[in-house]
């Protein structure tokens, strides 16, 4: 939702009295973006690689790269991710992996992300206290094995907004960092998600 439209609805409950006591909160803590403290992929978002991982079925690879591209025509290719084929610890930015997750504390989750950064002691790092090196993407189809492949496209730039640095935006379900479970009802990145990359890395 546009802000302009925000500052109408708000306009009207003022005019209407009573209702602006429960509505005007709700709609004032609305964000385009969150960031991790403004922590970033070390190295930028352009010009990087991902890598899917061999045992990820095919009916996921296409949801990924069309995810990926919806970033890359999004942002003016200001993110641009190209799939490589080498092993992911020699050259991926992020490594993408379909699979089951039926058990605590990944099975309430469609995806979730993991960050590391091999220069310092400990590998995976908290992306709210450190930048980090590269990411894994984890796509959890004990969740996700029935939706459509606009969906699971949704999951994966979801997730991938993660490997870029920006977090959950669960007040504003008209960008892709809003959680499914609080309402995402977009399956691509929008102009609040962008506004979000070019924050961090223009
Ligand atoms: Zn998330």
């Amino acid at each position: 939702m546009k802000k302009n439209v925000l500052k109408g609805i708000m306009g009207a409950c003022i005019i209407t009295g009573l209702i602006i006591v429960q509505v005007s909160p709700t709609f004032a803590d609305v964000k385009d973006y969150v960031t991790e403290n403004n922590h970033v992929l070390i190295g930028g978002v352009t010009g990087r690689h991902y890598y899917i991982t061999k045992a990820t079925e095919s009916k996921y690879v296409a949801p990924i790269n069309n995810a990926i591209n919806d970033w890359k025509s999004a942002t003016g290719n200001l993110v641009s991710f190209t799939r490589t084929y080498d092993t992911y610890e020699v050259e991926a930015q992020a490594t993408i992996r379909a699979k089951s997750y039926p058990n605590y504390p990944y099975n309430d989750a469609n995806g979730y992300t993991e960050f590391y950064n091999k220069k310092i002691d400990i590998d995976k790092v908290q992306p709210n206290y450190c930048d980090w090196q590269y990411t894994e993407v984890h796509l959890n189809t004990y969740r996700i094995q029935n939706y459509s492949s606009d969906l699971i496209k949704g999951v994966v730039a979801h997730e991938m907004g993660h490997t870029f640095g920006l977090d959950d935006n669960n007040s504003n379900p008209g960008t892709i960092m809003c959680q499914t479970g609080s309402g995402r009802n977009v399956t691509q990145p929008q102009s609040g998600d962008v506004a979000g990359i070019n924050y961090l890395y223009k």
